[in-house]
This record gives structure tokens, sequence and C-alpha cells, in this order.
């Protein structure tokens, strides 16, 4: 019998699994077709973001950061450690354990919230009145559904580059980088962005000796440029990462169990070679055999599902959450689109906050910031102040014996909105938090200045940063 459903949500990554929960919390009758299956072949939800992204690399972040410190951090406090090594089985099968632990999460969701999980390849395959009549192709088995409205969240996938082939036993994106078997003594990266620099981190605190080349002149341009400066003195300098700009890789081989690079970089043709290479040079959205072109879904030529600021495609109740369509590729933003999209189907107005979305690089110190950098406000001829204060002379970060970076406010200079908030030290990921409550509620830097910060914390940094704004910062 045709099963027949308000919305069918097509992925089960961050945004189509939000998105399927608060539909069914508002009442609609929701399925989500998903067609992941993990290596032993079992059938998984949760998508990128939990079974090959953001959860196992916090994972191996945390375990290897944890022996770096015993190995480095603990004598500063005077304690002694001897005999400290890795059982990389152990350390993976932990990571392994909090992925089985989240994904199964999501099941347990699912079915609190009745939602349908269709296991499958999910595609469009007609329009039938005003709804949706759409395939989950399992094998050769083949089921149609029919939906009133559907939200494709079908995420995106590493892209490859051409005559690279990606084996992921020597040659790894994403998957393989989080399931080496064992720790590389050299390692090559292609690519120093936020996958690059993150698994890049984990690998060298593991003991990995690690060599990183970027196409661009520039080191990760999307920050504040006094940040990106100051993350590359601390990963070049003390952490000892050679990251390679302008380098244009030419031919990669594997020879005798290793993978050799050459490459074009300040006028000479070079070779790196290594034990294993990641290559993370961006994601391309997962729009192959949906269907777009039977019910004439509009793509654009890189391949994105386009849509309006709330999330609309050219198609009557079809919408597209996440990765598959513009903007950052981050598991938040792809949630609260498909928040939203649930609310704008049962006719609520809501609607996504593009301007006050936080951007985290999990390194060692993380990077984090909300709002503009200042070489864009220096670019649209806005005029701003900025208050900047380093970690260096916080009690509390003397205390983590972690003191590294500061916090750079950029307020409007005639309203004091706060424009943008940049971050650079080990909890950044979790002080940003406060930047971006303030720019929902188009706070300035005065309201911040004016706010009771405990003591000691790391958030007196920020703090005095607003303070510095108005050139009265009080500790510096
Ligand atoms: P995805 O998570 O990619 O999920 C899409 C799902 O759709 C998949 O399960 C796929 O199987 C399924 N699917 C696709 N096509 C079909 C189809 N036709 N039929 C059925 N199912 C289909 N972001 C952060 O915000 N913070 C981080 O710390 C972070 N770390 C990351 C680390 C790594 C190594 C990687 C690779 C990514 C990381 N990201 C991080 C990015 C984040 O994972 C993505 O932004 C997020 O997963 C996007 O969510 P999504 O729901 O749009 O898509
Ligand atoms: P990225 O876009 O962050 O970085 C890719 C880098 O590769 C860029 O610096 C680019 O210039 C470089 N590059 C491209 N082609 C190249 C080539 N041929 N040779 C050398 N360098 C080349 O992409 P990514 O690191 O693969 O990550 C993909 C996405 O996943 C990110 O955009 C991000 O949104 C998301 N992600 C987020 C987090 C997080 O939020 N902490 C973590 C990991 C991934």
């Amino acid at each position: 019998m045709l099963q027949k459903f308000d919305l069918v949500v097509i992925g089960s990554g961050p945004a189509g699994y939000i998105g399927a929960i608060r539909a069914a919390q508002l009442g609609l009758k929701t399925a989500c077709i998903e067609e992941w299956k993990t290596s032993d072949g079992k059938n998984a939800l949760g998508g990128t973001c939990l079974n090959v992204g953001c959860i196992p690399s916090k994972a191996l972040l945390e375990s290897s950061e944890q022996y770096e410190h015993t190995l480095k951090g603990l004598a500063t406090h005077g304690i002694s450690v001897s005999g400290t090594k890795v059982d990389l089985a152990k350390m993976l099968a932990r990571k392994d354990g909090i992925v089985s632990k989240m994904t199964g999460g999501i099941e347990y969701l699912f079915r609190k919230n009745k939602i349908t999980w269709l296991k499958g390849h999910g595609r469009f395959a007609a329009k039938n009145g005003s709804a949706w009549t759409l395939q989950v192709i399992n094998g050769s088995d083949v089921e149609t559904v029919e939906a009133k409205a559907v939200m494709i969240a079908t995420g995106s996938t590493a892209r490859h580059l051409p005559g690279i082939p990606i084996d992921n036993e020597y040659i790894c994106d994403n998957i393989g980088a989080l399931s080496f078997s064992d720790i590389p003594r050299s390692l090559g990266v292609i690519g120093a962005g936020v996958i690059g620099l993150e698994l890049g981190s984990v690998w060298r605190r593991l003991g990995s000796k690690v060599t990183v080349l970027e196409a661009l002149p520039t080191f990760l341009a999307a920050a504040d440029e006094s940040v990106s400066q100051e993350a590359w003195k601390i990963f070049t300098g003390e952490q000892g990462l050679d990251i390679q700009l302008s380098a244009n890789i030419r031919k990669v081989v594997i020879e005798k169990k290793k993978v050799v690079v050459e490459y074009q970089h300040d006028g000479a043709v070079k070779m790196l070679e290594c034990d294993r290479l990641i290559v993370s040079v961006g994601r391309t959205p997962n729009t192959d055999n949906l269907g777009t072109e039977v019910v004439g879904l509009k793509v654009d030529n890189r391949g994105f599902i386009e849509v309006d600021d709330h999330c609309r495609t050219n198609l009557p109740n079809v919408f597209a959450v996440g990765d598959v369509v513009r903007g950052p590729m981050l598991a938040h933003k792809g949630e609260e689109e498909g928040v939203m999209v649930a609310e704008l189907i049962v006719g609520q107005k809501s609607h996504v906050e593009y301007n006050a979305i936080p951007w985290v690089i999990y390194t060692s110190p993380e990077i984090a910031w909300v709002g503009k950098t200042e070489q864009t406000l220096k670019s649209e001829g806005t005029p701003y102040r900025i208050g900047q204060f380093p970690f260096a002379i916080n009690g509390r970060a003397l205390g983590h014996g972690d003191a590294k970076g500061f916090v750079k406010m950029l307020a409007h200079a005639r309203t004091d909105e706060i424009l943008g908030v940049h971050i650079i030290n080990t909890h950044a990921s979790e002080l940003i938090a406060e930047a971006v409550v303030a720019m929902e509620f188009r706070a300035s830097s005065e309201d911040i200045a004016r706010i009771v910060h405990a003591h000691p914390s790391l958030s007196e940094v920020m703090h005095e940063a607003a303070l510095a704004v108005d050139k009265r910062a009080l500790n510096m």
C-alpha cells in the first residue's frame, strides 16, 4: 500500500534529522529516507556529522590533546609521568563507541517522535496533483511513497582531485583519515582548510610529522587576519606544523607503500614522501541521482540546490537545507534551517539569522568567530572601533597553563553595535556563545562591558575586549 506523509525528509544528517524531529513535534506525519551504511554494513542515521565528521573528529581531537598534555603539559604543574604511550586501537574504539551512542540516540528520537525511517536511496519520481511521489531504492527493492512536502537534506561528500584516487588506506578523505590503522610517521595533507588543520593536528599530536600543502597564497582567508596570523605563528612555530602555501599539486602516486606527492612550490618542483595522505580540498553537495531533472528542481552549476533565504526551492512545497544549499557547511547552520522549514510548513513565521552563525575551527588553540572580519569591514567602508584583549594576563587562563590568544571585538564606530567577535584560545568554541547571543540581540560593545562576568573566568577576556573598544580595559 502506498504510504502517504505530510513531510518526507531525504537525508538524516543534522539538517534532516533535526528538521524531521521539529516537524513531528508540530504534528506532521513525517518520514526520513536515509541510505547510510556503516563500514560493517549496518544502516545508520546521523549523516556525515555523526558518522564521519564532527563527532568522531572531536573524539580523536580530545584523545590526542590528552596524550599531548600528558607528555608535555603536566610537567609544568609539577606532575611527572613516565611510560606514556598510545593504544590506537583503543582510542579508535572509544571514538566508534561515541559515534554508535549518538547515532543510536537518533534512532531512539525517531521512535519517540514516531518518525518513519525509510532505509534506502531517495529520489523524486513524479508530481501527483499537489503531492510529490518519491522512490526509496534499497538494492533491487523499490518502494514508492507520497509526500505533501519534501525537505532535501542530502548533505555533502569530500571533493576529490582529478587523477588522485582515494583508496582510504594510503590516500584518504575524511573517512579514512578518522580510522588510520597505525600512526603514520609522516603524513601529507592537501588543503589547509578546516579539515586539513583539524585532522592534521590530531595526527601531529599523536606523533606524525605533518606537511600541509595549500594551493592559495593566504592562510585561513575566511578568518580575521589577526587571528590567522596568530594561528600561523602558533601552528608553524611552536607546534612545528609544516604548512606550504601556493603549492601546486602535479602528481600523486603510491610507491613501495609510500605516497609520493610531486608539487610546485617557490618556483621549484618538489617531492613529498609520506606514509599517508589526507585530501581535504572542500566538499561537494549530494544531488546525484536525486531525480532533480525528472521534476525540474533547479540546481546550480556547482551542484547546490538553489534556494531563497527561507530554503524554498523553485518547486512548490519542496525545500532544501544544510550542506546541499548555499552558505557555510556547518552542522548547526543546517539544523536551524531544518527547524525553520518545519515551522514554515505549518504556517509559522520562522527564519534563520545568517549573520550570527558561529564558526569554530577545532585546532589547538581553537579559533572561533561570529559576524564580520576587520578586512570585510574595511573593504565595505564601514567605520569601526576595535577592542582586543589577550588571555596571557587572565588569571584563569594562566591557571589552566594555557594562556594563548586573544578576543577581538569589532563595533560600529557610531552606533557601537557589535559587528564581529574573533577568538583564538583553547576554549574559543564555548566562549563564542556569548558573542552570538549579543549579536542576535544586536547588542553594543557597551552592553557587554556593563555585564558582570564571573571571576576568575576566561569570559573576563570578552568583558575586557568590550571595554577596550572604548579604550578603557581595566587590567591592561
Ligand atoms: P550530512 O551530514 O552530509 O547528511 C546527509 C545525509 O543524507 C547522509 O546521511 C547521506 O547518506 C544522506 N543522503 C544523501 N543523499 C541521499 C539520498 N538520495 N537518499 C537517501 N539518503 C541520502 N560542522 C560543524 O558545524 N562542526 C564541526 O565540528 C564539524 N566537523 C566536521 C569534521 C569533518 C571531518 C567533516 C567531514 C565535516 C565536519 N563538519 C562540521 C561539517 C558537518 O559535518 C556538515 O556541515 C553537516 O554534516 C551537514 O549536515 P547535513 O545534514 O546537511 O548533511
Ligand atoms: P575547506 O574549504 O575548509 O578547505 C579546503 C582548502 O583546500 C582550502 O584552503 C583550499 O584553498 C584548499 N585547496 C583546494 N584545492 C586545492 C588543491 N588542488 N591543492 C591544494 N589545496 C587546495 O574544506 P575542507 O577542509 O575539506 O572542509 C569542508 C567543509 O567542512 C568546510 O568548509 C567546513 O564548512 C566543514 N567543516 C567544518 C568544521 C568545523 O566547523 N569545525 C570541521 C571540518 C569541516
